[in-house]
């Protein structure tokens, strides 16, 4: 039997209603001939309370614990699934992470997959059941620990799933119904993508396009795993949702497929480093053992030896970035006059597959931007984006006149 995983993640299965409306589905599917592995998340807002549980009980605490603890949504979803598949007459079980076994690092609250032995649910298959119900988001460390995946993890649980047993497709139901080639709330004009090439997809989920867990994607353009994404609030075609697929799959690559944007960015400037070899290893080794995600970097021209470097990190690690740079000035690996954190500031970032191939796009941006008045703080380019800083305040702005100027609301 092919074998199709379908993911519902919280508020596909936030109240006992809507947990029936997905079955249905499943159900659906069932009938077509499929074995279906059911992913699910912990119902709405789950996760969030059960995170407050362990940092209200224990603001220093134990990674195993708060792994115990806040997998267990996941598994209460993942009994009620199974038991309104059956319900509904379609042969169903659940099943949680330990019980696969999916085997992760021990990396508590963050682990990563390392193995999914599929013996035991298709032996199951084989003996009849028809829905393996999977608890995400949850794994065993070697320890014999429970782990999880990260806020977000059970999508990667699903795109695991589907390559570990060969899945015909993974379908990833959620609130919305699809890809957008940018924020429908800040621009009215956003259009729905069919299909999405996965580095596309890759750029926006890191981008904060908050659909797909980064990991996920990463996973599936790796195994090559059909990932749609669909809602679970709107009646289904076979054309419905996004896909994201390899490249190949895409007739037109479009140069640009879509405008993110992120207000989760920091800009900090440290005035006058001396200009040496060495000063960026000094600046961003110790940001780095601190666990700061340093995305754009800029050094600037220097005079008399001296040199202003500046660069974007996460909103929320600037303090313990800001500490990490003090604690190199006092023990005198580097050596900077002074030192600003700009929490004022976006990210927008156009993405798109074609601009391997088309020249263009920077000039176009920066000129589309300058006539807003907008100025740009810093810049960065890869082989398929081209990412700006600009004020906060014209964030909204700059969205829509990038979506207007490289015409996104028409199909390729
Ligand atoms: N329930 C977990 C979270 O809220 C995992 C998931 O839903 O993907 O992060
Ligand atoms: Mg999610």
């Amino acid at each position: 039997m092919p074998v199709l995983v379908m993911k519902f993640g919280g508020t596909s299965v936030a109240t006992l209603d809507r947990i029936r409306r997905a079955a249905k589905r499943v159900g659906v599917e069932v009938a077509k001939g499929y074995d279906v592995i059911v992913i699910v998340s912990a119902m709405s807002g789950e996760t969030n309370k059960l995170v407050g549980y362990v940092e209200e009980t224990s603001p220093l605490f134990d990674a195993r614990e708060y792994d115990a603890v806040v997998s267990s949504g996941e598994n209460v979803t993942a009994g009620l699934m199974a038991l309104t598949l059956q319900e509904m007459d379609v042969p169903a079980r659940s099943w949680q992470g330990w019980q696969v076994p999916l085997m992760t690092t021990s990396a508590h609250s963050a682990a990563r997959i390392v193995d999914i032995p599929t013996e035991n649910i298709t032996r199951k298959f084989g003996e009849g059941m028809k829905v393996a119900v999977v608890a995400g988001f949850q794994g065993l460390s070697p320890e014999g620990r429970i782990t999880t995946l990260g806020r977000g993890g059970s999508d990667t649980t699903a795109v695991a799933f589907a390559a570990a047993f060969g899945a015909e497709r993974c379908d990833i139901y959620t609130d919305v119904d699809g890809v957008y080639t940018t924020d429908p709330r800040i621009c009215e004009n956003a259009r729905k993508l069919d299909k999405i090439a996965f580095e596309e997809m890759l750029e926006l989920a890191s981008l904060g396009a908050k659909v797909l867990q980064t990991r996920s994607v990463e996973l599936a353009m790796r195994y090559k795993v059909k990932l749609r994404v669909l809602s679970s609030f709107e009646e289904q075609s076979d054309e419905a949702g996004t896909l994201v697929c390899d490249e190949e799959e895409i007739m037109e690559l479009n140069v640009v497929s879509g405008v993110a944007h992120s207000r989760d960015e920091a800009k900090m400037t440290l005035f006058s480093v001396a200009d040496r070899p060495g000063i960026a290893a000094a600046i961003f080794s110790p940001l780095s053992e601190a666990g700061i995600n340093v995305d754009m970097i800029v050094q600037n021209i220097s005079e008399d030896g001296r040199t202003d470097m500046t660069f974007s990190c996460p909103t929320n690690q600037v303090k313990r970035a800001e500490e990490a740079l003090k604690k190199a000035q006092d023990s005198g690996e580097i050596n900077f006059h002074n030192l600003l954190a700009d929490t004022n500031v976006a990210k927008i970032s156009v993405v798109g597959i074609g601009m391997r191939s088309h020249t263009g796009v920077a000039a176009k941006m920066f000129k589309v931007l300058s006539q807003e008045g907008i100025n740009i703080k810093v810049i960065t380019t890869s082989e398929i984006k081209i990412s700006v800083l600009v004020d906060r305040k014209y964030m909204e702005l700059a969205v829509q006149a990038l979506h207007d100027a490289f015409e996104l609301e028409k199909a390729a």
